[in-house]
């Protein structure tokens, strides 16, 4: 920015400085903007800029990168998209994919090798399954795995068989990665290329900034994209538990970074998924991915370095193991913001410990969408205490609502709406939404909060950084970071403040 901009037409019209930050908003803002200020004409509401505090922006990236097979409705229709993407691969270069779900299929028996060989002409091919917690691949890539009748399914893994004892090319859990290992990585300007596609298609969604669950890969693109001037929301980065020692040893702390790209926490799975049955309950079914001595070892180093923790807690069990084990270490932190991820079901005891503990909430309300039919199934008795977003506000909890992208879709609006109406509308237990205003603040404030930025982000004031998202008809028509227009709807006028006329 070379010089101020006015946000016209909108509804607060807002002023950015030179500096992107807000200089004025409302009846201020005109005369805060000067005469020679840019103006960007726009209409509509004009909200703090939407902020997701639980992304994956590797898998939107793969999704430009490889055959994407999300909402195919059969297997067919599956093995059409995998047919044309195939044909235009050379020989032997392998097919990779992710999407599927056979249970929306008119047949949902899982797909088979013998249907896919075909498909992918004799190459190797490993596709995902939409939660990730199975693949289908193709013979040749369980060729290449050296997977046969003899090869035993590894620890918290499973190759489903025939009668026989042979692959039928279905890998679940921990079994994928015997094929995954093989996978021809993207080079750096194939990965830059999908990344800078994905986080366009997030400024379109009007999002304004993200919190990401990603691996280092993902860190090194999004500096590259930003050095070429082609970031166009910010980033947030929780780095993966593997990835701790490095944290400790070069003594990165939360908050390193600034304002576009930083270092916030540490990502750590107690339980599974809803879905693959293992997340980790009261009851004592599911499967914890950590004990509880690893989880308050895990804690205590993340307090010692200065760095704060994303918990993922699907299950009430996992949740409350969480709550235990961040309890005691309330005073370990400077900038305590710890976060449990997901909290999907949570026993009505441990409500108001979020609030007192001082735990973020990091909800994905779009979820409840899709997993209402299972969590009716395998969880009939908790369902009023599932996806309990306006029970958990209720009892005083921060939130912070984001997707879970590209699990679920990274729209907010359409999270917003899961939040608040969409309860109403299906009659799910409507006690659990959230006002529309929560919403918009766990997407905002909470979520700005949630990172230790709500000096810098969350709401419109002047001397806060100007990110906006203008929000007309339902729909948006602009998001702005730091001044800048990121996302455009229609081509709205820009034009010189002194050569327009006045209202
Ligand atoms: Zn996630």
């Amino acid at each position: 920015m070379i010089q101020a901009v006015l946000f016209a037409g909108c509804e607060p019209e807002v002023a950015a400085g030179v500096d992107g930050r807000i200089l004025a908003v409302g009846e201020d803002a005109r005369a805060a903007a000067g005469r020679g200020a840019q103006v960007v004409r726009l209409r509509g509401r004009a909200l703090p800029g939407l902020i997701d505090a639980h992304i994956h922006l590797e898998g939107l990236a793969d999704r430009h990168l490889d055959v994407d097979l999300t909402g195919t409705a059969s297997l067919s229709e599956a093995l059409e998209r995998i047919r044309s993407w195939s044909s235009r691969l050379a020989e032997g270069r392998w097919v990779v994919g992710a999407g599927w779900y056979n249970d929306v299929w008119p047949d949902t028996s899982f797909p088979t090798r013998k249907q896919l060989d075909a498909a992918v002409g004799g190459r190797p091919a490993y596709l995902r399954r939409k939660d990730g917690h199975s693949a289908w691949v193709s013979s040749a890539a369980l060729k290449l795995a050296g997977i046969d009748r003899s090869t035993e399914d590894p620890p918290g893994g499973k190759i489903d068989r025939d009668k026989r004892g042979e692959a039928v090319g279905i890998l679940r859990e921990t079994a994928m990665q015997v094929v995954s290992d093989l996978l021809p990585l993207p080079s750096e300007e194939e990965l830059d290329g999908a990344m800078a596609r994905a986080l366009t298609d997030l400024a379109g969604l009007g999002l304004t900034a993200v919190h990401s669950m990603d691996s280092a890969r993902a860190l090194g693109s999004w500096q590259r994209l930003r050095a070429r001037g082609r970031l166009p929301v910010r980033i947030t980065y929780n780095i993966p538990l593997s990835d701790l020692s490095h944290a400790e040893r070069m003594g990165v702390r939360s908050g390193w970074g600034d304002d576009w790209i930083r270092i916030w926490g540490v990502k750590a799975f107690l339980d599974g998924s809803l879905g693959s049955r293992t997340a980790e309950m009261l009851d004592g079914s599911g499967t914890p991915r950590l004990t509880q001595a690893e989880l308050l070892d895990l804690v205590d180093r993340c307090a010692r370095s200065g760095l704060n923790v994303c918990l993922h807690a699907i299950g009430d069990g996992a949740v409350r193991r969480a709550l235990d084990a961040l309890a005691p270490r309330r005073e370990a932190w400077r900038y305590w913001r710890p976060r449990i991820e997901h909290a999907q079901c949570v026993n009505p005891k441990d409500m108001k410990r979020f609030a007192r503990i001082g735990v973020i909430a990091s909800m994905q309300p779009v979820h409840a969408v899709a997993d209402r039919e299972l969590a009716n199934q395998y969880w009939p008795q908790l369902t009023a205490q599932s996806y309990a977003w306006g029970a958990l506000a209720r009892a005083g909890a921060r939130l912070a609502f984001g997707s879970d992208a590209p699990v679920e879709t990274a729209d907010p609006l359409a999270g917003i709406e899961a939040a608040t109406v969409w309860r109403r509308k299906v009659k799910w237990h409507p006690e659990l939404a959230v006002p529309r205003a929560v919403a918009r603040r766990a997407y905002t404030a909470g979520a700005a909060y949630a990172v230790g930025m709500e000096k810098d982000l969350g709401t419109l004031r002047p001397g806060k950084l100007c990110d906006l998202t203008v929000i007309d008809d339902g729909r948006v028509i602009a998001t702005v970071v730091g001044g800048t227009v990121s996302f455009l709807r229609t081509p709205l006028v820009t034009s010189s403040r002194s050569s327009s006329k006045p209202r």
